[in-house]
């Protein structure tokens, strides 16, 4: 099982993620929880980050055993800004995780990526 985490600043603006502190939150969560790798990137929703998040869906979209957890706007809106990406891709949305990391400090992002994690991906595991 691999698991890419992708973090979204909300273009540094939005006092939602004015409690967090991006530049240490990928380190935190590369060493709290199992993860292959952290990135954050400041508006996902953007150019740029589209084609960060396509980079990451289409590296997973063949291999059943990973996982991109999103930590950004809250879940039905990011699968809503996503979807084009999905058929773009061809990833599986069973395999995507979207977290609402709005009016959270690093403490509280990562308890809701754990959180996220363990309800959604052990489960999982121990069905294999
Ligand atoms: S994906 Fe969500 S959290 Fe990120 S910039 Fe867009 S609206 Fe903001």
């Amino acid at each position: 099982m691999r698991i890419k985490a992708v973090i979204c600043n909300c273009k540094g603006l939005s006092p939602s993620f004015k409690d967090s502190d991006m530049n240490t939150l990928p380190f935190e969560i590369e060493s709290d929880l199992d993860v292959d790798y952290a990135i954050v990137h400041p508006q996902l929703c953007g150019m740029g980050g589209a084609r960060v998040m396509e980079d990451a869906l289409r590296s997973a979209e063949t291999d059943p055993d990973t996982f991109v957890i999103v930590g950004a706007c809250e879940p039905e809106a990011q699968l809503k800004l996503f979807q084009k990406l999905f058929c773009k891709t061809g990833f599986g949305q069973d395999h995507f995780l979207p977290v609402d990391i709005r009016g959270a400090t690093n403490r509280e992002i990562l308890e809701r990526l754990g959180e996220k994690l363990r309800e959604s991906v052990q489960p999982r595991e121990r069905r294999h």
